[in-house]
């Protein structure tokens, strides 16, 4: 199978590159190396004789096409190449429209004329919105409700593809994937930043009351999910895949907290970030039963590996950890 990867350099990326080259994959991996995107994630498989790396960049037209030129075919397009973080969406808010929207447009362009035979395009739970306490989760069907830059740029994403697929027939699939944890995250996002917090002994800054609730998933079984919608999804459906292990953030910081008892210092409440999303929970039903999915790492063991990670590479973390 030969495959372009987007952003295989970042955090979810480079553990699904890894998985594409086990499966025997011929991946040319698409990044422009951003801050969040690190060659070295992928060290262990810069000689693999099946992996090539394109330092390019999705919005730049003209370098994307000349990759999609020097590639003979293309089975599968997996993009997960994005500005990702939502905190900084509040203030950049145009990198986010650039890359997530109209690199994401490049892409669709390129691989229609390229005749890519699978496009799965990597998105999330947020672009349904927030959730109430109690309210059920969101499934395929639910409407499209972003709340944030973030959000807004996936959801226009989404929609770009979607109208790709009514207008073309083109052979899109989009998975929509909840809160993702393990090693490689990039120290700005929760679970990693604590971590690095807890280890230097710093205060852990929590948004608002912490009560907001997530749902996790370890990053291999997203990983899983994404390829068994490359080999079982159905053209032009959605798949949400949700690890059914919801937390709130405080939750999610005290058993962090239990793994450093001796450095870690206590929980400061912060302002909270403006207009926090309360709730996020989607229905893995779908992916379940058609691709026959379904999480198998728990929260707690999957934490344990991802400390047991942090712990090990500290040299890693260090170098990344924006404070
Ligand atoms: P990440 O921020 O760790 O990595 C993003 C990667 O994209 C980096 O390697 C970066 O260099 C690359 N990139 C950014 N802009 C680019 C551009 N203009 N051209 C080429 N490459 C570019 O992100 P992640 O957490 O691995 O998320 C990957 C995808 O999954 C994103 O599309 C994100 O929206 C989606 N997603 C992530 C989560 C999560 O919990 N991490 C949850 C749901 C959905």
């Amino acid at each position: 199978m030969k495959m372009i990867v987007t952003g295989g350099c970042g955090f979810i990326g480079s553990h699904f590159v890894r998985l594409a080259l086990s499966k025997g994959a011929w991946v040319t991996n698409v990044d422009a190396l951003t801050y969040a995107g690190i060659k070295e994630n992928l060290s262990d498989c810069e000689d693999h004789p099946h992996y090539r790396f394109s330092h390019t960049d999705i919005r730049q037209m003209d370098d994307l096409k000349n990759v999609f030129e020097k590639q003979e075919n293309v089975d599968v397009l997996v993009h997960f190449a994005a500005e990702s973080h939502v905190d900084r969406s509040l203030t950049q808010p145009s990198d986010f429209v650039s890359t997530n929207v109209l690199g994401t447009a490049n892409l669709l362009c390129l691989s229609k004329w390229k005749g890519v035979k699978r496009f799965v395009h990597v998105s999330t739970d947020e672009v349904y919105g927030s959730l109430a306490e109690g309210e059920p989760s969101f499934d395929e069907q639910s409407p499209l409700l972003p709340n944030n830059p973030y959000s807004a740029s996936k959801a226009s994403a989404d929609l770009l593809l979607l109208a790709n697929i009514k207008s073309f027939r083109f052979p899109g699939i989009i998975v929509r994937c909840s809160n993702n944890f393990g090693p490689f995250q990039f120290p700005e996002k929760l679970i990693p930043r604590m971590l690095c917090k807890c280890m230097l002994g710093e205060g852990l800054p929590v948004y608002g009351n912490g009560k907001n609730m997530r749902d996790w998933i370890y990053v291999e079984d997203q990983c899983r999910g994404i390829w068994s919608a490359i080999e079982h999804g159905r053209l032009g459906q959605i798949y949400n895949f949700g690890g059914n292990m919801e937390k709130r953030n405080i939750e999610v910081v005290e058993a962090l907290k239990a793994f450093f008892p001796e450095t870690c210092s206590k929980m400061e409440f912060v302002t909270d970030r403006p207009g926090h999303d309360w709730r996020y929970s989607m229905s893995s039903e779908k992916a379940r039963k058609e691709l026959d999915w379904k999480p198998s790492i728990s929260f707690e063991r999957g934490l344990e590996m991802t400390v047991d990670w942090y712990v090990n590479n500290s040299d890693w973390w260090r170098k990344h950890f924006p404070g």
